[in-house]
């Protein structure tokens, strides 16, 4: 297991750590013996999400958007009297904590135009995102 370490900027933003996992499944096949396999991505926070998608500037700003109003503020939710972010939950609720890759010849299976990206819905924070490669 590989851990990344992200400081966000935003109270919500997309981050694309493609790359960063990419880097994570070529170490590990340093010695040429991961032909296949799968690769997990998970965030350990309850306010923010790992998902797949295209990295394209107004998408992104679209996925952002669609967040706010399917999940808008001030509904009276309950967990909002804890700690004032409700909101950031339910976004995370949404998107979910991981996203599973799988793995073919030494590389992420990922299509044309895929990305995997960290969704801050809380920030900015210090995250961590745990990355593991298990060979099949
Ligand atoms: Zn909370």
């Amino acid at each position: 297991m590989e851990r990344i370490e992200i400081e966000t900027g935003q109270s919500t933003e997309l981050i694309d750590i493609t790359g960063k996992v990419k880097e994570i499944v070529k170490t590990k096949n340093k010695s040429g013996n991961l032909d296949s396999g799968i690769c997990v991505v998970f965030t350990r926070h309850t306010t923010s999400g790992i998902i797949i998608n295209e990295n394209e500037t107004g998408l992104k700003s679209d996925i952002l958007a669609f967040l706010n109003e399917l999940i808008p503020k001030g509904k009276g939710y309950l967990h909002d009297k804890i700690d004032n972010n409700a909101r950031s939950h339910l976004r995370a609720v949404v998107l979910g904590s991981s996203v599973t890759i799988p793995i073919e010849k030494g590389g992420l299976t990922l299509g044309t135009w895929q990305s995997i990206f960290f969704v801050e819905c809380d920030g900015p924070r210090r995250r961590e995102v745990y990355v593991t490669v298990i060979k099949e």
